[in-house]
């Protein structure tokens, strides 16, 4: 029999295994770390996951794709990106998983991304496997001519990887709307089909869902209300810290207007800004999504509720509710220790990975409620696999129709979670539910499918 001290000494052995096998790519190993520190109840309760390999299988890749990706600016310059694909584990579904356009962009962080995602995706209930792409190539301050290019070239190899039944790609940091229309549009020139469900985020005039550009911030507010719900408690009237100024924390800002809470800050790379009236939603979408300013622009136009803190971090605001939206490890243990000072009640994490391990066991050890990405942002991946099955059927649902199954999904995902964690000794510890029920999800099915 397998003994709890068996199973611990064997994920040690792993975890080490895991680290010689992928040098220099701490994100990776950290994302590997926080299941795998989760899991030994699940193995000592269920022998069969502990059959030798399982685990192994999981933690590599399928497949792994990197790329040159050579394209000129306006001026005529030559430069050279690197793109990446990770398609991870395609046991539930076709690999499903955004591209992000950054320039820290290298293969340990799309590994921790995709990683990631199959345990997000199997959350969902849907049937999407995980994966993960995109490049080390700066969009700040580009031409859209220079993205058009940017993007062609980046398909011109990515087609060849990727298809309805194979591998969908979305949109991530650095890429959405745009971006995604351009790289469609090389892929129908490519391969001279119409074949809407190989990317989604796509506009709502070919293709998109309605939702998906709300559903990742609109999901994750969704999921920080029912953890309040569960303690009792409301969203309406807390305030809170949204950091990010991009889609997820555009529409993290939108939903929590919505349900009568207070968003006090958002930010980018650059600083913070903090209204005292509450975030006005028009004026950040008129700022970051139309014209694609800085942050410090929606200061200077809202007037004397709001100010500019370069450098700072949204994190040394008192609010009820934090969301981090905007990247990974943003929030740290000093942030965490300012919030729970500031009595902070629950985190929900829009952003994947942005809290620290640190951070995020500082929170439980103070009682905060604290959903992790891949519960509490899984909303957009879900209502991409509703793209998914709008475009295989050739149909479109309503608005309304989405955002119903959105609510519906994130609601069973926590329920999931909470239950899962329940059932395993870990009572409101979201991140062993989610990772433990993540993890069962996707095991089954590779069990169940043999050694590949
Ligand atoms: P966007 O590119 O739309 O926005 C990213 C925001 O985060 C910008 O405000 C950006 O500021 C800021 N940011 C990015 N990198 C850094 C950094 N290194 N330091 C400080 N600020 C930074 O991306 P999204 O909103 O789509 O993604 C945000 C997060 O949500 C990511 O972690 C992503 O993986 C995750 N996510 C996104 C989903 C989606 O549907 N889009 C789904 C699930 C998770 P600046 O412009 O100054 O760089």
């Amino acid at each position: 029999m397998t003994t709890r001290d068996d199973t611990k000494t064997r994920l040690d052995a792993l975890r080490v295994e895991i680290e010689r096998r992928n040098p220099a790519q701490p994100e990776f190993h950290q994302a590997v770390h926080e299941v795998l520190d989760t899991l030994a109840p699940v193995l000592a309760a269920r022998p069969e996951y502990a059959e030798p390999g399982l685990i192994e299988r999981l933690c590599e890749p399928e497949r792994q794709v990197i790329f040159r990706v050579p394209w000129q600016d306006d001026q005529g310059r030559v430069h050279v990106n690197r793109g990446f694909r990770v398609e991870f584990n395609s046991a539930l579904g076709p690999y499903k998983g955004g591209l992000r356009f950054h320039p820290s962009v290298n293969l340990g962080i799309i590994k921790f991304l995709g990683f990631e995602q199959i345990f997000k995706n199997a959350l969902t209930g849907l049937g999407i496997g995980g994966g993960k792409g995109g490049s080390d190539f700066d969009p700040h301050g580009r031409s859209d001519a220079e993205i058009m290019r940017f993007c062609q070239s980046f398909m011109t190899e990515l087609y060849r990887h990727i298809g309805e039944h194979t591998d969908v790609p979305a949109g991530d940091i650095g890429v959405g709307g745009r971006e995604i229309g351009y790289l469609f549009g090389q892929y129908r020139r490519i391969t001279n089909r119409w074949e809407a469900g190989v990317l989604t985020g796509k506009g709502a005039g070919w293709g998109g869902s309605a939702i998906r550009p709300e559903a990742t911030g609109y999901g994750s507010v969704l999921f920080a209300a029912a953890m309040l719900r569960e303690r009792g408690e409301d969203l309406e009237g807390q305030t809170a810290v949204v950091s990010g100024s991009g889609n997820v924390a555009i529409y993290t800002v939108e939903k929590l207007l919505a349900l009568g809470a207070n968003p006090l800050t958002c930010s980018d790379s650059s600083g913070y800004v903090v209204d005292d009236k509450g975030i006005d939603v028009e004026l950040l979408k008129q700022v970051k999504e139309v014209e694609r300013g800085r942050i410090s622009e929606y200061a200077e136009r809202r007037g004397a509720s709001a100010r500019f803190v370069p450098g700072g971090r949204v994190w040394e605001v008192p609010a009820d509710v934090a969301l981090p939206s905007a990247t990974q490890n943003e929030l740290d243990e000093n942030d965490a220790a300012a919030l729970v000072r500031n009595g902070v009640k629950a985190v929900a994490e829009g952003a994947n990975m942005p809290t620290t391990p640190e951070a995020v066991h500082l929170f439980q050890r103070a009682g905060v409620a604290f959903g992790p990405g891949k519960a509490a942002n899984a909303g957009g991946v879900a209502v991409s696999a509703l793209e998914m099955a709008q475009n295989h059927a050739r149909t479109a649902w309503s608005p309304a129709k989405v955002e119903e199954e959105l609510a519906h999904i994130m609601s069973a995902i926590h329920t999931t979670c909470h239950e899962t964690a329940e059932r395993y000794g870990a009572p409101g510890d979201y991140v062993t539910g989610a990772n433990i029920a993540g993890f069962e999800r996707v095991a089954d099915a590779m069990l169940a499918q043999g050694v590949i």
